[in-house]
């Protein structure tokens, strides 16, 4: 009896479909990476789960992926003995995008080919990019542990609808044949497949197979015999993990492929480092920072975090303990000689290891970056326009680090007198003026509305540095940031300016007379605005603005109430 069914697929997977059909066309063989990609995380996740069951092995514990090719067909087939899918699985693996904001990240998508192609690059396209090559994908996979009746025939011509059925499959795992679209049969070609191959998967784990013909009997030169060879699957890749290898034997080409292996990203890389630790933990760590923000660094519910390894196992993706939220948009993973194999999430949160290397990783995020500020300020302001709001969040976040997060902020100045944020604290402590104790700074709603605030027009008269900030998380990050290397940071919207040693006494007297010539006046005012007020200054400092409005010493400044307006309270 079939159990044939048809259905369709879920509206973002329509809409990938054909973005990707149309966009990704220059840079076609893209789709072995992925699929390769696939199965080799499925090999993963099945010596994962063979830990605790050895019998889903079913005898076959070599795995590995074999790619072969039909000319006369016009076919690719993709197979491996991994874990395999059940029927469910099928239906919402390859008929659903499982990323949390998916929809709304088509929403965002602005219909321009050209610049969309760039975000789906980021987005990831995965299983779905057979179809930039294929006209009709089929995918025949039975899941490791169930029996051979359980098997699933998966078809689709990429058209929003896909049909499933039962059939027979003897081994466990998964083969994908790619139907070739008449203008890609190319692809078709053991000689093409393996230039990719070697391109893409020499930093898969598992052996990447490609069938060797073998020769005929022959006669050799002084009429020997030659035997006839067989053929044989040969690897074409060092399926050896790539991070357990020397740095001096990895290019960074395959640096580079690896980190697109394991982040869903198209581009190269912005910074990585590969370390072995070995002490009191023991672990290699092999982070990479992105050339571009992903399109979800400020979802809530996106994946985060590194790769775990236990003793070279795979155990889990998105471990999310091992990195602060400010530095999420780090990618990579953790491989720890000191947990147990059978470790889960739960057991992550409250343990000793977890801490000792969340710690070790994010020290060494911070000191990349340090470097990367230092010996490359072009770069670092790459890094810093991409991920510099997120940074932001670190001095709230991590106290033990705050000092080293805040030399790695940068800020819009009135020294540079433009927006781009350049300037680092440090900078500022250098330019400080004699008797100046304070990092004064101004957070307002844009740069202009900062740069050009009478609040500041007494610094600026007197050559004093003000940091002009204007993004939505400033304000949180001066309120967990209330110094840098002893150094006060001073709201110049605050009531007193407190300059201290830089008030000189001639300004200070002719303030003294001011207030009291004033009194009058200042009364005045004061009743005429009643309870809007608490009170009424007189002030040198303003130079041209004839009054404004500043918040009490204790009050919550202004930008702080918009925020909290803003978050509903
Ligand atoms: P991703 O790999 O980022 O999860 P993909 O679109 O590449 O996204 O794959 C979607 C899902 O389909 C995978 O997460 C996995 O569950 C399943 N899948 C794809 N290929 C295979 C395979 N060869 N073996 C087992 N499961 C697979
Ligand atoms: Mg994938």
């Amino acid at each position: 009896m079939s159990q044939q069914e048809t259905h369709g697929f879920q509206t973002e997977v329509k809409q990938l479909l054909h973005l990707m059909i149309h966009s990704l066309y220059s840079n076609k063989e893209i789709f072995l990476r992925e699929l390769v990609s696939n199965a080799a995380d499925a090999a993963d996740k099945l010596r994962y789960n063979a830990l605790t069951n050895d019998a889903l092995y079913e005898g076959d514990g070599d795995l590995r992926v074999r790619i072969s090719a039909d000319k006369e067909k016009g076919t690719v087939t993709i197979a491996d003995n991994g874990i395999g899918m059940t029927r469910d699985g099928v239906i919402e693996h390859l008929g659903t995008i499982a990323k949390s904001g998916t929809a709304d990240f088509f929403k965002s998508l602005s219909g321009d080919e050209s610049k969309d192609s760039q975000l789906i690059g980021q987005f990831g396209v995965g299983f779905y990019s057979s179809f930039i090559v294929a006209k009709k994908v089929e995918v025949k996979t039975r899941a490791a542990g169930h029996n051979a009746d359980e098997g699933v025939h998966w078809v689709s011509e990429g058209e929003g609808e896909f049909t499933v059925d039962n059939i027979n499959i003897e081994n466990r795992g998964t083969e994908i044949i790619l139907h070739l679209r008449d203008d890609e049969k190319e692809f078709a070609d053991d000689f093409r497949l393996r230039s990719i191959i070697t391109k893409y998967s020499d930093h898969i784990s598992v052996p990447v197979e490609m069938f060797e013909a073998g020769t005929p009997e022959s006669e050799g030169e002084d009429g020997e015999k030659i035997p006839a060879t067989e053929g044989s699957w040969k690897s074409m890749n060092k399926a050896t993990a790539l991070w357990t290898r020397s740095k001096s034997d990895i290019t960074d080409e395959e640096y580079n492929e690896f980190y697109k292996h394991i982040s869903n990203d198209y581009a190269d890389p912005l910074l990585k480092a590969h370390n072995r630790v070995e002490g009191k933990q023991e672990y290699t760590s092999l982070l990479y920072i992105p050339a571009k923000a992903p399109w979800d660094m400020f979802n809530r519910d996106a994946k985060q975090g590194l790769k775990l390894f236990v003793q070279r196992v795979f155990v889990m993706d998105d471990a999310e303990q091992f990195m602060p939220s400010y530095l999420r948009f780090v990618k990579g993973l953790i491989d720890s000689n000191d947990l147990p194999l059978n470790v889960s999430r739960e057991i992550l949160q409250d343990n000793k290891v977890t801490t000792a290397l969340r710690s070790g990783v994010t020290k060494r995020v911070l000191g990349m970056l340090e470097k990367l500020a230092k010996n490359d300020e072009e770069k670092y302001q790459t890094f810093w326009a991409e991920f510099g709001q997120v940074l932001k969040e670190g001095p709230a976040e991590d106290f033990a680090n705050r000092e080293k997060i805040a030399g790695l902020l940068r800020f819009a100045s009135t020294h540079t007198d433009s927006a781009a944020p350049t300037v680092s604290l440090d900078a500022y402590l250098e330019r400080m003026k004699e008797g100046q104790d304070k990092i004064y700074y101004i957070v307002a709603d844009s740069y202009e509305a900062a740069a050009n605030s009478p609040h500041i027009e007494l610094l600026r008269k007197k050559g004093i540095e003000v940091l002009l900030m204007s993004e939505r998380i400033d304000e949180w990050l001066v309120n967990h940031l209330t110094e840098f290397k002893e150094k006060k940071l001073h709201s110049v919207t605050r009531g007193d300016l407190e300059l201290g040693e830089l008030e000189d006494k001639e300004e200070k007297e002719e303030a003294e007379k001011l207030a009291s010539e004033s009194e009058s006046l200042v009364k005045r005012i004061k009743d005429a605005l009643g309870d809007k007020v608490s009170d009424v200054k007189v002030t040198t400092r303003l130079t041209d603005t004839p009054a404004c409005v500043v918040t009490g010493e204790g009050d919550m400044s202004t930008q702080m109430i918009k925020l909290m307006e803003a978050a509903g309270q």
